[in-house]
């Protein structure tokens, strides 16, 4: 029985280009980047050159990346990084975030910016919560449950007008942007400039790269405080003998998933288009959430009122169909998902909600036969 993957934003697989890009460092090309003898050097100008081609696709400059193992890391470092700074100030994130910005957060003085039905970042109350003391606000590019996109521009423009205030009243404290960009690699633009982040997190293992691969941009003139040191690689940033193999695939990725963003996007938006309307032909009582418009287009978060979404999706399972409950990101699956309470939905609703991702080799044909089983077995 073949199997129908539909869990693509839980991790996607390794492409055949981004593995190539890899081998060499793993075989003749292995020598430790910072070794004085040519072999080191020429390592050296290999990470140099993928680093060089990291900033160009998101738009900034060469030391600006610095390379990590995943998300986590990235949003970690972010947080902390700017936090640990700053004893008396205050983190914003969204209600909506991952937990691997929730749990930095959590370290620091933070408060939740609430979301609208929909998932998106309720902009009045945003402005209305930051404080003269709050020096970072987090906000995800694509939600990883709803594919909700936020609005990071208009996010961006409010912090820089109310810096300029800050300025003019003699607050010296920053006021920065992050993003956890870790599902939007696939279908959004990450340049950085447009978005209007000062700090922005990349996975490798969400756009057909390494696991445990990533990127934090961090805009020139930020400051941030290193979680890890010791031998001062990575600006100073993430001490420890670089993996350029990991960087060299997430970044022949990175490019490769932004020269095909514009189709990619459109196959996979007319593939859930067919899926959302087979639902709403053969599953009347279902309901997908977050936004109509303005979402990723490889998320659906389908509500199936009076299932038990761990029993139906072990049954899809066995069926072939592999899909995920709520986050498939977080370790225990015990709680209601937090995203799903955030928009307003009841343990109960939340608890018969099942996530759909789709990617590169989703077909139309597995489209179709999981709406067949999704029939059968909700009858
Ligand atoms: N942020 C988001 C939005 C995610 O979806 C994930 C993982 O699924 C992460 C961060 C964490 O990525 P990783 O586990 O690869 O570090």
């Amino acid at each position: 029985m073949k199997s129908i993957y539909l869990d693509y934003a839980a991790a996607t697989p390794l492409r055949s280009e981004a593995l190539e890009a890899m081998m060499p460092f793993f075989t003749d090309e292995f020598h430790n980047p910072s070794a004085a003898y040519l072999a080191g050097r020429k390592a050296r100008q290999e990470l140099e050159d993928i680093r060089r081609r990291a900033a160009a696709v998101l738009g900034g400059r060469p030391a600006e990346i610095v390379f990590t193992a995943g998300a986590t890391e990235a949003n970690n470092l972010a947080i902390q990084g700017v936090m640990r700074q700053y004893p008396e100030a205050e983190v914003l994130v969204s209600s909506v975030e991952h937990e691997s910005v929730l749990g930095p957060a959590r370290l620091f003085a933070n408060r939740e910016i609430p979301v609208t039905e929909q998932g998106v970042v309720d902009m009045e109350q945003l402005e209305k919560m930051i404080s003269d003391r709050t020096v970072l606000v987090s906000v995800m590019l694509v939600n990883n449950e709803l594919g909700t996109i936020q609005p990071l521009r208009e996010i961006a423009s409010l912090l820089n007008k109310l810096s300029i205030l800050r300025r003019q009243q003699d607050n010296s404290l920053p006021l920065y942007l992050h993003t956890d960009a870790a599902q939007a690699g696939n279908c959004l633009d990450l340049h950085v400039s447009r978005l209007g982040a000062d700090l922005m997190s990349i996975n490798g293992g969400k756009i057909y790269g390494p696991k445990q691969s990533g990127i934090l941009y961090i805009k020139a003139g930020t400051e941030l405080q290193p979680l890890i040191v010791g031998g001062g690689q990575e600006f100073n940033m993430r001490s420890g003998t670089e993996n350029v193999a990991a960087a060299a695939g997430l970044v022949r990725a990175l490019e490769l998933a932004s020269e095909n963003k514009a189709s990619e996007s459109r196959r996979i938006f007319e593939l859930r288009s067919m899926f959302e309307k087979g639902i709403a032909e053969r599953l009347p009582n279902a309901k997908v959430n977050g936004a109509p418009k303005g979402r990723s287009p490889h998320i659906i978060s389908l509500t199936l009122p009076g299932t038990d979404n761990e029993r139906l999706m072990m049954e899809l399972d066995e069926r072939g169909i592999q899909c995920a409950v709520g986050s498939a990101c977080s370790a225990s699956h015990e709680e209601a998902s937090h995203v799903l309470s955030a928009i307003g939905l009841s343990p109960s609703e939340a608890r018969s909600t099942l996530r759909f991702s789709l990617g590169r080799h989703t077909s139309a044909d597995d489209i179709e036969k999981t709406l067949q089983v999704l029939a059968s077995l909700t009858d």
